[in-house]
């Protein structure tokens, strides 16, 4: 049982960046307005978010590491919207069978926070009162301690790092009206964002001022296929290797090589060779249109009117940057 599901985990999380990408969904989903992310050695020493959410009950903290134990769905439809947000109640789960993992948290309701910390999906002691505000703290510590042959497959802590950099980065840029810090242990933060700041400022502190000078706000409201885009795109060459792409779809980081390709196609047939453009898009689609059988660790997603879409959103993005003289 417990070997099965240290498996089933490891396939879940497979680097820190995928571990903090659930933590920041579920400081989110708790409404938080300021995440603070601190990281030792690339995350696998430690990996810690703190939030302002709403915070877990006390009477919670004894299952809310166990698989399939999730307080976001409470009504038979909502099933139908899983998709929206891949797995159910399998993050802390997972995180609790590959990790030392301590969560302290308070309620508005409570007087005091609790602390409670776990193996393998279950509380190690009852939950401890503790100081603190409102909110939640998630620690991971020694990520894969109980995976050795996982440890070998990961990159140096100071490229995990940069993936860990890289989901904060896109998730502050799309949830612009959260704080987000971002730091190594002990040291001060290498990103931070305000709160109700916008989309552009995000982007122009933490990709650059020559890129937030060049964003060209794209939008479109398709009844046909049912589904709307707010995109930021920019003419000006962004010097990564291979340029930078933040797609969310339905409010979730993914990855679509379908969309990657025809926003790459605009750019090889209009704009000058070897450019490596910059783009934010975020897509909203009808929950049941998306594919829910996509396993969560493959960030990869299609939908419905998957090609259609694509060629609406490129023809639109295509005219924008063929109408612009900047
Ligand atoms: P899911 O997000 O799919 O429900 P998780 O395993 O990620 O599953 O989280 C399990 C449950 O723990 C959530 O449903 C939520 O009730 C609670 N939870 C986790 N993180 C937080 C947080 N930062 N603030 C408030 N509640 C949280
Ligand atoms: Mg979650």
């Amino acid at each position: 049982e417990t070997v099965v599901n240290k498996i089933a985990a490891g396939e879940i999380i497979q680097k820190p960046a995928n571990a903090l990408k659930e933590l920041i969904e579920n400081s989110l989903d708790a409404k938080a307005s300021h995440i603070q992310v601190t990281v030792k050695s690339g995350g696998l020493k430690l990996l810690q978010i703190q939030d302002n959410g709403t915070g877990i009950r006390r009477e919670d903290l004894a299952i809310v590491c166990e698989r399939f134990t999730t307080s976001k769905l409470t009504k038979f439809e909502d099933l139908s919207n899983i998709g929206t947000f891949g797995f159910r109640g399998e993050a802390l789960a997972s995180i609790s069978h590959v990790a030392h993992l301590c969560i302290q948290t308070k309620t508005a309701n409570e007087t005091c926070g609790f602390k409670a910390c776990y193996e393998d999906g279950l509380l190690k002691g009852p939950p401890k009162p503790c100081a603190g505000n409102q909110g939640t703290i998630i620690t991971v510590e020694d990520l894969f301690y109980n995976m050795p042959q996982r440890l070998q497959c990961l990159k140096s802590p100071a490229e995990e790092m940069q993936k860990i950099c890289d989901v904060v980065s896109k998730y502050a840029v799309h949830n612009s009206g959260t704080a987000f810090t971002l730091k190594k242990y002990g040291e001060p933060p290498t990103l931070r964002t305000a709160d109700r700041s916008t989309r552009e400022d995000n982007i122009t502190n933490i990709y650059g001022l020559q890129i937030g000078r060049a964003l060209l706000p794209v939008e479109l409201e398709d009844d046909v296929h049912k589904f709307k885009m707010m995109a930021l795109v920019t003419k000006v060459d962004y010097s990564a290797k291979r340029g930078i792409m933040l797609l969310f779809i339905n409010h979730r980081l993914v990855d679509s090589t379908a969309l990657k390709a025809a926003i790459d196609s605009i750019y090889s047939t209009y704009l000058p060779k070897g450019m490596h453009p910059f783009t934010y898009i975020s897509l909203e689609i009808t929950p049941t249109h998306l594919d829910v059988n996509v396993h969560p660790t493959k960030h990869e997603v299609h939908f419905l009117y998957e090609d259609e879409i694509i060629d609406k959103i490129k023809r639109r993005i295509e005219l924008k940057l063929l109408g612009s003289n900047t």
